[in-house]
Order: C-alpha cells, then structure tokens, then sequence
C-alpha cells in the first residue's frame, strides 16, 4: 500500500464522532432517525443474544482496560447495525469515526483514518463489502497488530515500512454477508447476525419513539404499525412518521389507535402484511411475467429496473421470511403465500408442484 502525500486528510471519509451522527434519506429522516436512535445497550430493543454477549464482551473488556475485539455486525438495513456500533463505542466511553466502504477507495485514505484514531476508538465501516481488495488488505495488519505497511517514495527508491498504530476496535456492517472475503471476515473477534424484529419488540420501539415525539399513540395504534414495518425498527419508525403527520391533519387531537394507523398508512400504499409498492411488483412480476418462477434475480431486476444488489440486499429478505419467494439454484419462485396475497389461483403445472 503506498501512502499518497497528496492525499485527503486524515478527515477523509471519517464523520463525526457519535454525538452529532445521523443517518437516513433526506434532512428531516437524519434528525429524526438522529433522535429516535437508542444511546445505550439498556435502551437498544430486541436482538436479545447479542444484546448479552456484547454486554459482558465490553464489561469484561472495561475491566481489563483493554480495547474491545473487532466486531461485524450482518443483516439487511435499518435493523440497528449503526446504532449498535455507536451505543459500543459509547458504552465503551470512547469516540465512534464513521466511514463508508465504498467510499474509501484508496490505501491511503484508509490509512489515513486509522492512523488519526485515538487509543481504543471504535472505527465503524458500513458497507465494509464494498472496500476494494487493495483497501482492504491494509486493514489485515491494523486488525491483527495494529500497524500499517507502508511503502515510501516509488520506483527504485520506494521503501517500506511500519507504522504502530493506536489499538482500536473495528465495527463492520455488512448487508452482504456472503460478499465478504475470507480473510477479512476471519480478522473479526465476533460476527452477529441481526434478525428481524417481532413485532412486539417494534411495538415497544414505536412506544419509545412516540414519548420522544411527543406522539399520542395507542397499544394497539402501536401493534397496527408494527405490524406493517417488515420486522425493521427503521421502517417502524418511518411509519410512525407518516402517521403522526396524517393524524394531526386528518384527526386532531386524537390519540393515534390502529384505525387512523391503518388509515395513514394505507395512503402510503403499505399494505396490512407491510409490503409496500416495490415489493408488490416484485411478487407480480415473478408471478404474472415468469409464471411463478423460477426466475434468476438478475432478469428480475432488469425487468424491474432496479439494481441486483438492492433487490437482494432490501427487498428479499423480508419476502423471503415472510414466505412470499423461494431462493433457488435455479431463481426465484413465488410461493402458494404470493398468490394468495393477490387472490390469484394456484397453479398445478409440476414444476410448481414442489414449493405449493
Ligand atoms: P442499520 O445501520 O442496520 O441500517 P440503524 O442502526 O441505522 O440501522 O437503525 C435505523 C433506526 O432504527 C435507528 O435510527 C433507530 O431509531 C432505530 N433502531 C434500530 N434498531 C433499534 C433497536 N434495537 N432499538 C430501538 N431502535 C432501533
């Protein structure tokens, strides 16, 4: 890895620690995913196992004064992977530097970064599949013995050398497990697979954000958008959102129950089941354009406009949880679950036959 004088500053690709962090779409979703975001373990709802190894990994690692182990968090997005990175480095009493995988796209800038990490920073990489391999095998020595290889000057003259870098604790994010090289993936102490939520454990989510917002909502107000946010704390929370904004102009002065939940989600089109516009065309497009299935996802997204990676990465996982799609060596079938949901008639053709 050569390290580019000329190179962006130690900033590059780094924002700022914890305390002033959002994230989500356009301005008004940062400050209110900003807001809504859970600050301690205590606070961090549901994903139990983990919730308890993570505890005692950082007690015992206070205790020690030591760093914390590298950690990867897997899992579709807005199940909490950044939150958690952040309530870490924040339990730990130490600063959380953010950056993108897919945005450090240099050995240097990532050098860069980690050598501006103070003792025991928690460095989160979202996204950490989309570093290119050059990056990333700058990351193997800082993981393992925190030093960095160097190589100075170029042609005959170049040399190279060590740099010590401060210990430091590397949280990665990954949406796409499976994309993950090896090597990469051995260097991390532990690897937590985040799970979809219930929607009991939405419900008492929806329950904290409403009190932050100062939203009237009911139990069952609750249930009803819980129930309809495909197992993710982020889309609950979205939802929350439409529905505080459709209860104050619609309803006023009313306590959000599940009818005027129902209500101002249906105006978004998010069904009963929480299967939004995007996702009834994938489902119609594998039923009505290719028969059912199977179909390779690549000629689904096509057909879709739409890019392989989010088809797979945001879309399926919850179909397929939900039953609503089948995985196969050979594409993607709708299941007997697809076509009850759009009143369709099951097919009796063979190939059909396995799955229905
Ligand atoms: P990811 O990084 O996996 O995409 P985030 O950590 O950004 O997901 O979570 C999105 C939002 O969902 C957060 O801002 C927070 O409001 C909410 N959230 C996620 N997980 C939890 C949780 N376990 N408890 C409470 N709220 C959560």
């Amino acid at each position: 890895m050569v390290l580019d004088p000329d190179g962006p500053g130690v900033e590059a690709g780094v924002e700022a620690p914890a305390e002033a962090e959002g994230e989500g779409g356009g301005q008004d979703e940062i400050r209110f995913d900003a807001s809504l975001r859970p600050e301690a373990l205590a606070d961090y709802v549901g994903q139990d196992a983990i919730r308890e190894t993570l505890g005692i990994a950082i007690q015992a690692a206070q205790e020690r004064g030591d760093v914390l182990d590298h950690v990867l968090l897997c899992g579709p997005p807005g199940l909490g992977k950044t939150s958690l990175a952040q309530i870490i480095a924040r339990e730990m009493g130490v600063r959380c530097r953010k950056t993108q995988g897919p945005a450090v796209d240099r050995g240097g800038d990532l050098a860069a970064i980690l050598s501006d990490l103070e003792a025991g920073d928690v460095l989160f990489i979202d996204e950490i599949h989309g570093l290119p391999r050059k990056v990333e095998e700058v990351l193997y020595p800082a993981m393992e013995d925190f030093e960095l290889d160097l190589i100075v000057g170029q042609g005959p003259m170049a040399r190279s050398m060590r740099l010590s870098l401060k210990p430091f604790t590397l949280v990665g994010a990954t949406t796409r497990a499976g994309m993950l090289d090896a090597p990469l993936r051995d260097r991390f102490g532990s690897t937590f697979r985040l799970e979809f939520y219930a929607k009991e454990e939405l419900a008492r989510i929806l329950h904290r954000s409403a009190s932050i917002l100062g939203v009237d909502l009911t139990a069952d107000g609750a249930t009803e958008i819980a129930r309809r946010s495909r197992g993710t704390p982020r889309i609950a929370n979205r939802h929350l959102k439409r529905v505080r904004d459709y209860a104050q102009v619609e309803h006023p002065s009313h306590p959000i129950g599940p009818k005027i939940a129902a209500a101002g989600l249906e105006l978004h089109r998010v069904d009963p089941g929480g299967l939004e516009p995007m996702d009834h065309q994938i489902l119609l497009a594998v039923l009505d354009r290719f028969d059912g299935g199977p179909v390779g996802v690549e000629s689904l997204a096509a057909m879709l406009g739409e890019a392989r990676e989010t088809l797979e990465a945001v879309y399926e996982p919850f179909l397929v949880q939900e039953g609503y799609l089948e995985r196969t060596p050979r594409g993607r079938i709708a299941t007997r679950r697809a076509y009850d949901h759009f009143g369709r008639a099951v097919p009796t053709s063979p190939r059909q036959g396995r799955l229905l």
